[in-house]
């Protein structure tokens, strides 16, 4: 656990941000820091990545700490929640944005690239969110932010495992927010389309430019344009919004 910036006076609220130390995630927590949560930054394998996120923060006069975890695993996620609690407190906002891709034509898929996909898009969200649900039901206030995809909602051939995992994440986010709604929590999916990031790197340039055609916008995002979306989701402006699957895509599943 690295750690970083903490001051005498805590900030209100804590956000956690599952897969933080690189790409949309990373934009994300460093959003969430400049609007004054202290930021738990969680990783599976690149520490080093983490703890830089952890450093920008702190340079900026933010509090973060970094978290190592395989949030698909309920062991780990048990112990990423006390480990949280314990350095910076209960979590107030939890942001499931952990994710992986493993393509395949289904005739090709096997059953590891199925469940690998499958427990770490969608089991690692139900595992955080039922970590993060129990408190924030004492607190009556909480925001959950599921991370899917345009993939989730229009598919897209060669990701039967990650369209599956992102259109679940959907389903669970909605069912969710009719559970929880009573005690001020709110529940929404934000679905990016396609996002300058390591997940994105090995576009070529024929598949990039077919890509481009499809996109209004005739551009890629940035995570700063998912992160922006996410931070209203977690403010108190977003108070009567619960439910929804918003798509930021710049005009691709139009
Ligand atoms: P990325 O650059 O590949 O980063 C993935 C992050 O997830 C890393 O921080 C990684 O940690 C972490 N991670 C992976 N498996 C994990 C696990 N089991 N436990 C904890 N952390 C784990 O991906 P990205 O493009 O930023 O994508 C972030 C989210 O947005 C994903 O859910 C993805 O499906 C979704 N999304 C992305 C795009 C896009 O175009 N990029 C589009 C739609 C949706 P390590 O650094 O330690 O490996």
């Amino acid at each position: 656990m690295a750690r970083s910036g903490l001051s005498e006076t805590a900030p209100q609220r804590v956000a956690l941000v599952t897969g933080s130390s690189r790409g949309i995630g990373r934009a994300i927590a460093l959003r969430l820091a400049a609007t004054g949560h202290a930021v738990a930054v969680n990783y599976s394998s690149h520490a080093d990545a983490a703890k830089h996120v952890v450093e920008e923060i702190a340079e900026t006069g933010g509090i973060a700490a970094a978290f190592g975890a395989d949030v698909g695993r309920a062991d780990e996620v048990t112990r990423l929640f006390a480990e949280i609690e314990a350095e910076l407190g209960p979590v107030d906002v939890l942001v499931n944005n952990a994710g992986i891709t493993r393509d395949d034509l289904l005739l090709r898929m096997d059953e590891d690239e199925w469940n690998d996909v499958l427990r770490t898009n969608l089991t690692s969200q139900f595992l955080c969110s039922k970590a993060a649900v129990r408190s924030m039901v004492r607190r009556r206030w909480g925001r959950i932010i599921c991370i899917s995809s345009v993939s989730g909602v229009a598919g897209n051939p060669g990701q039967t495992n990650y369209a599956a995992s992102k259109a679940g994440v959907i389903g669970f986010a909605k069912a969710l927010a009719k559970e929880v709604g009573s005690r001020s929590i709110t529940v929404n999916a934000v679905a990016p389309g396609f996002i300058e990031t390591d997940l994105t790197a090995d576009l070529g340039d024929t598949a990039q430019a077919a890509l481009l055609d499809r996109i209004a916008l005739r551009r890629l995002g940035q995570p700063e344009e998912i992160a922006a979306v996410v931070g209203y989701l977690a403010s108190d402006d977003a108070a009567y919004i619960t439910g929804q699957a918003i798509v930021v895509d710049g005009g691709m599943a139009l």
